[in-house]
């Protein structure tokens, strides 16, 4: 048994009560300890003055050049001056509230010393003072991140014992083979470093091995998770008449794009396959995935089962509902929609008729995977525009239907080094190619004072036949105070277009009733300028709005802007995306600009990434990422695709499997339970 598996009272030093502490932080046993990196480094090591800059810090060996002058101001605070010949150079050094130095500093010793350096008075304030030269081996000093009363020094204490104790315990877990391949250093020498660096260089290089260790057994578990829900979870292999569904295709009103029907193609493989779907499709806003569902459900359809659409606003199902009975019409197909306003007696016909294998597709909000309802023969599930949820939701939606095939449709371009962390276990199918035709969407960047003249310009669109969105922001702390802008912006736009049009309100507060009458009132061009809050966000299709006003655009992520301005541009008129903002920030106004640069919702996604970290990418609430200790998916994104690369060849391997050199990465599988036939935390 490796002896790192133990508690960290086994440590000398570590009592009950610092265990406690320790704890807290997370550390159990000695490898959680040995595991845990400083997250910054102090360089203490020696350097040129000359190449110090103002008010860094610095340390210097130098010899004491004048007596001291310890100077008292009232009766604690007191000042202590030298001078210091360091190399050629002769500075002041001041420690201030530390008289009983006066004593120590004794005329031509050599002493080290750590501090801030003022260039211009050519003067070191000193942090730390050792009376005597400079040390070895303590150049580049560890911080710890500690909690309660541990300190930086006791975390250095204890990983330092750890290290002497156990250091012949670190087992390395990677095959030569990769640590000849990418040069990498030992676990051990890696460890060893991390916590105690002789130089930048060393550092990292210990660092560039723990992020590929991090990645690699990351993607290993993706990649053997998904190896094992392969076998296990038998998929239902999907039999129909391609003759009968190429009559669908030749029916919809425009040929498929190449890439539609590429992606089309990977679908119903899966869906042939005894294996069970597992699949992301992503395309960006307005590239046609619906039609895609459309094809894959009438597969299912045809080989005899039901299909699920489940998306995330009623709105939204409601659309769906309505363009997918367009589309089904001439094929005889029942399609029922289930949103919160189907209760009662009508609600529990519908559940009937579902179970009864009367209903062949049924749409909705996620309310679909209740417990309550019952399907007869589920073959499909698909989920729209459902890119917010983590792994966990995931998989409770495959749990759902026995062996369903599932299919996560997204419009949010996801940059791929996310794509494969965060949907790391499934497989992936990218629409890149728009319908021919469509007019990208010119985007202009404009300061909240040029509201007349906006005002002005949607006026001359209505004019011409066409309707326009105000969007206001979601204030996610409070809902009153959304609805309370879109009120008021309401308000302001009925004054301005008096009884020449009519302006349309759309909020959340909104019952689905109310929701749904404006929105038909709006694609019947009822109404003519739509204010609405974020509600509108996804999938919402009113192709004759060509205009879209975004107020504080400056507070939604590029990606939440891309997806509303994916509003307009939906017919075959030049469309419109006013950004109204004024960003403090050099990020914000950065976002601005890129808004206008580009239509292309892959580049902001990844331009979104950079300037937001992954952390934010999904939104706060349901992220679904990985935490890395080390690693950084943005800036190390190069290692993440070659390790990724390493771990799909290595799951595929048979030796993987059953050599003793991969002993060491079975292992880490074993831990996450994926070889247990349990599941990813
Ligand atoms: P999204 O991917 O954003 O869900 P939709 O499925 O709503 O996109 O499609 C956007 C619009 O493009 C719809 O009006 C749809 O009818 C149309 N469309 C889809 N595929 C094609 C195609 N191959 N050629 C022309 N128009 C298409
Ligand atoms: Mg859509």
């Amino acid at each position: 048994m490796n002896r790192l598996v133990e508690p960290i009272t086994h440590l000398r030093g570590v009592g009950e009560e610092t265990a406690v502490l320790l704890h807290d932080m997370g550390i159990y046993s000695i490898n959680d300890l040995i595991e845990y990196f400083p997250y910054r480094y102090d360089d203490n090591s020696l350097k040129d003055l000359e190449e110090v800059k103002h008010d860094e810090r610095v340390t210097v060996e130098g010899v004491i050049h004048s007596e001291p002058i310890l100077t008292y101001f009232g009766k604690k605070r007191s000042r202590l001056t030298f001078r210091l010949l360091v190399g050629r150079y002769l500075l002041s050094v001041v420690c201030f509230n530390r008289p009983y130095f006066k004593s120590k500093l004794i005329l031509n010793s050599t002493i080290t010393v750590t501090g801030k350096w003022d260039k211009n008075r050519q003067t070191i304030t000193a942090q730390e003072v050792n009376f005597g030269p400079k040390k070895e081996a303590s150049g580049i000093e560890p911080v710890y991140s500690v909690k309660g009363k541990l300190t930086v020094k006791g975390m250095r204490k204890f990983i330092s014992i750890a290290m002497k104790e156990y250091f012949e315990e670190i087992d390395e877990m990677l095959p030569s083979e990769l640590l000849q391949k990418y040069k990498l250093m030992t676990r051990k020498v890696a460890i060893q470093t991390m916590h105690a660096p002789i130089e930048q260089a060393n550092l990292k290089q210990a660092r560039r091995r723990f992020v590929y260790e991090e990645f690699l057994l990351f993607q290993l578990k993706m990649q053997a998770l998904r190896k094992v829900q392969r076998e296990q979870s038998k998929g239902l292999t999907q039999k129909y008449s391609q003759d009968d569904l190429n009559l669908f295709i030749k029916a919809l009103p425009f040929p498929l794009t190449s890439a539609q029907s590429r992606v089309i193609d990977e679908i119903l493989n899966d869906m042939k396959s005894p294996y069970r779907m597992n699949r992301l499709l992503q395309g960006d806003v307005g590239s046609g995935k619906t039609v895609v569902a459309a094809i894959s459900i009438y597969a299912t359809i045809l080989s005899g089962y039901q299909g699920a659409l489940m998306v995330p606003t009623e709105i939204l199902a409601e659309q769906h509902a309505e363009s997918l009975y367009k589309l089904f019409e001439p094929f005889k197909i029942n399609i029922a929609l289930l949103t919160s306003s189907v209760k009662g007696k009508k609600r529990k016909e519908l559940l009937e008729r579902l179970k009864n294998n009367d209903i062949q597709l049924l749409i909705g909000t996620h309310a679909l995977i209740q417990d309550e309802i019952h399907f007869h023969k589920l073959g499909l599930v698909i989920t729209d525009e459902q890119h917010r949820f983590g792994v966990e939701q995931r998989r409770m939606l495959r749990e759902k239907g026995a062996n369903t095939d599932v299919l996560f449709m997204t419009a949010t371009p996801i940059p791929r080094t996310l794509a494969i962390t965060a949907f790391g276990e499934m497989d992936v199918s990218v629409i890149d190619e728009l319908p021919a035709g469509r007019k990208s969407i010119e985007t202009y960047w404009v300061k909240p004072d040029m509201l007349d003249r906006i005002l002005t310009f949607i006026e001359k669109e209505i004019a011409k036949g066409r309707q326009a969105y105000v969007i206001c922001p979601l204030i996610e702390e409070s809902e009153k105070l959304d609805v309370q802008n879109a009120l008021d912006v309401h308000s302001m736009l009925t004054q301005f277009f008096q009884n020449r049009y009519k302006v349309g309100l759309m909020h959340g507060r909104l019952s689905s009733d109310e929701k749904d009458a404006v929105m038909r009132s709006f694609s019947e061009n009822d109404v003519h300028v739509l204010v609405s809050t974020t509600v509108v966000e996804v999938g919402v299709n009113v192709p004759n709005a060509t205009t879209m006003v975004i107020y504080d655009a400056e507070r939604f992520g590029l990606s939440q802007l891309h997806q509303l301005r994916g509003r307009v541009g939906r017919g075959s008129e030049q469309s419109y995306c006013i950004l109204l903002a004024d960003p403090k920030s050099e990020t914000g106004k950065e976002r601005m600009k890129i808004m206008t640069e580009t239509n292309d919702g892959f580049v902001l996604s990844e331009r979104d990434l950079e300037l937001r970290g992954p952390g934010d990418f999904f939104g706060k609430k349901q992220s679904g990422m990985p935490v890395f200790k080390v690693a950084d998916m943005v800036h190390d994104y190069r290692a993440l695709e070659v390790a990724r690369q390493d771990a799909v060849e290595l799951v595929r391997s048979d030796a993987f499997w059953k050599d003793e050199k991969y002993a060491g990465l079975r292992i880490q599988l074993t831990h996450s339970g994926i070889l247990n036939g349990e599941k990813l935390d």
